[in-house]
């Protein structure tokens, strides 16, 4: 698509740190590391986020996660990761093509994630129940 950076990375027009292609992704290093090795996997095929991509490309997403995360493990020691899809601009899609950020984590290296409520029983139950009806 035009004027997106990850088709523009894809094609090549776009340089960056590329990890690792196959025939239908491509993973390379976020321009902005949240950490050294912060790395982001791409479908080939353009879609606004992951849930418009579908589920093939999903499935490939992750394993691509599980290939490459073991050599990111040893080249930044990594003891953990965050594995995360950010879906809209409220929950900050930043690139709206869709990706998967792999970051690596230390212990003790001081990112926060997010604040978490009190537990409602009587509202979880109300929410669990509304969704799962739609399903
Ligand atoms: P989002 O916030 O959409 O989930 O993440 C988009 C990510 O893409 C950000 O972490 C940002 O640093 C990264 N990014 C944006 N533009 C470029 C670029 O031109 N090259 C690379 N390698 N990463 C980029
Ligand atoms: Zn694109």
């Amino acid at each position: 698509m035009t004027n997106c950076i990850f088709c523009g990375i894809i094609s090549g027009e776009i340089p960056s740190h590329k990890i690792y292609e196959d025939s239908n992704v491509v993973a390379f290093l976020d321009i902005n590391p949240v950490k050294d090795g912060h790395t982001l996997i791409v479908p080939k095929v353009h879609a606004e986020n992951l849930l418009e991509s579908g589920p093939e490309v999903s499935q490939m997403l992750m394993e691509t996660v599980q290939k490459i995360s073991p050599a990111i493990k040893k080249i930044v020691a990594a003891e953990g990761f965050n594995v995360v899809t950010n879906i809209g601009a409220a929950a900050g899609q930043t690139v709206h093509h869709t990706h998967v950020h792999i970051i690596p984590r230390h212990e003790g290296d001081g990112l926060a994630l997010w604040p978490q409520m009190k537990t409602d029983h009587e509202a979880l139950g109300e929410t669990a129940k509304k969704v799962s009806d739609l399903l």
